[in-house]
């Protein structure tokens, strides 16, 4: 179903989209499925709503959101169940993303009663300078699948907060969670128009986002190459842009790091959410007298981890979300084995059902000139890399386009802070592989990304600055 302005309905010609079980390869159910004219429909529908949600207070648009809070927490196992059926992570960690996404609403719901101005030292004795902030107005959201429903309020409850509205298009393999974080959005009545949500063929609904002249912002969550696609359409009206694109995540591992932590923060980094994450650990680098006793321990925790349906309890890697997905990472696998990579663990196909399914794998001897080493796998492979010493690894972590995360373990305080200084990322961990929360800025440079998401930084974003200078003389 599409929401716009408030309703429910199909598409205007009556099209639908299929969306697929990945660990079952099963059709789920058919959604109405909108192009072109409904986006322009949902934008104008927005644009309405705008003129009157920007002049609600702060603490009111905070209050649909609290109200949102609740809505969000009385559905959070179906929609956290949803998840796990259409984009196939296991359930716990689904719910895990559903409290996440609830974080985002709730922190919000406090931050839109903290817009603040400024005023500034004029240099007359007669003037009066103050900046105002004010909401950017009609949003244009693109989503991810693989956060399907946190990626969508850490869009929209700034957004809201902020005061702008939103049209919003999910990725088209997870609707079915976008729809039920609508639902709660209705529940909340928020007022007719100020989030839509529109689903449908990604093209023909980007063009009319970027193209159309009442969409004033556009925050997108995706490829890098799909972010710069769509920086260069939006460039013609010249749109405020925030951008979440790829990363390619060094995880360093010094050897005065405590190895049992190491090992635990590569499960979380590279196994969670079967490696599909955009901070997802890409390159292990460890150094060389401790990499053989880390390569086996970390391989010893991987081969317990259990591949299956999410759906089941007790499984720890889903499926990755389709046949190419597991194409790419297979090929990754088979470049990094010609290159003279040795696999501790894993390394195939898991054949159960008709999901698409890979084993958790660890590669040992990784190199520089190996796919792994550049290319994002977005899946459950951990390939290790040794390094002789700091400065050789601080030019080696450093990647020549991404700038998104970094983690490093040590025990070595003043190592650690120089790390802090020399990696170029936008998120970095210290002996610390969960620093995401809702109160801190997420986001990338380079070719990572633009603009922040969460704490003070991601309000930011939905606000413009609005000088004005007073002359009080007469
Ligand atoms: P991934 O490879 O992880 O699927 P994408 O960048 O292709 O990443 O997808 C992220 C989001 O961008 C999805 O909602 C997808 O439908 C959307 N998208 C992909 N191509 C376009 C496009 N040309 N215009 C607008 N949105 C797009």
């Amino acid at each position: 179903m599409l929401y716009i302005n408030g309703e429910w309905r199909k598409s205007n010609c009556g099209d639908t989209l299929e969306v697929m079980n990945p660990a079952t390869g099963q059709l789920i159910k058919s959604v109405a499925s909108g192009g072109r004219e409904e986006t322009r429909e949902a934008i104008e529908c927005a644009k309405e709503a705008f003129k009157t949600w920007k002049k609600a207070t702060g603490e009111q648009r905070g209050s649909y959101l609290a109200e949102a809070v609740k809505k969000m927490k009385e559905k959070a196992d179906d929609i956290a169940e949803t998840i796990t059926l259409e984009m196939g992570k296991p359930l716990l960690d689904a719910k895990r993303e559903v409290a996440g996404a609830i974080s985002y609403l709730d922190w919000y719901a406090e931050e839109a009663k903290r817009i603040y101005g400024e005023t500034i030292a004029a240099s007359h004795p007669d003037k009066h300078l103050m900046v105002l902030r004010e909401p950017v107005g009609v949003t244009a959201a693109i989503t991810p699948w693989n956060f399907p429903s946190s990626m969508i309020t850490r869009k929209i409850a700034p957004a809201i907060a902020a005061g702008c509205t939103v049209v919003l298009k999910p990725a088209p393999s997870t609707p079915l969670s976008a729809i039920k974080v609508f639902e709660c959005f209705h529940e909340a009545e928020l007022p007719k128009g100020v989030v839509n949500l529109v689903i449908g063929p990604a093209e023909e609904i980007g063009d009319e986002m970027t193209e159309n002249p009442d969409v004033r912002k556009l925050t997108f969550t995706g490829s890098t190459n799909v972010g710069k696609l769509l920086m260069r359409k939006s460039a013609n009206t010249v749109k405020k842009v925030s951008m979440e694109l790829g990363g390619h995540a060094p995880l360093i591992v010094f050897a005065d790091a405590d190895l049992e932590a190491a090992v635990q923060g590569v499960l979380l980094t590279k196994f969670r959410n079967a490696g599909q994450t955009c901070i997802s650990t890409n390159r292990i680098y460890v150094a060389e007298s401790i990499a053989n006793e880390f390569g086996k321990k970390l391989a010893q925790e991987v081969e317990k981890l259990t591949v299956g349906n999410g759906i089941e309890e007790g499984i720890d890697v889903g499926p990755l979300i389709n046949s190419l997905a597991l194409e790419k990472v297979e090929s990754h696998v088979e470049d990094a084995i010609r290159k003279n990579g040795k696999v501790l663990c894993g390394g195939r196909r898991v054949e159960i059902t008709k999901g698409h399914f890979y084993e958790p794998t660890v590669i040992n001897n990784a190199h520089d000139d190996m796919k792994i080493s550049t290319e994002e796998t977005f899946g459950p492979v951990a390939p290790i890399f040794t390094f002789k010493d700091e400065a050789e690894i601080i030019q080696r972590a450093n990647h020549e386009s991404y700038g998104l995360a970094a983690y490093c373990f040590t025990n070595d305080l003043g190592r650690g802070h120089r790390m802090v200084k020399e990696l170029e990322y936008g998120i970095i961990g210290i002996n610390d592989a969960s620093p995401i929360v809702p109160q801190a800025p997420f986001g990338g440079i380079k070719e990572s990304g633009i603009g922040k998401e969460g704490g003070k930084s991601g309000l930011l974003e939905y606000l413009e600055e609005k000088f004005v200078s007073i002359n009080m003389g007469n």
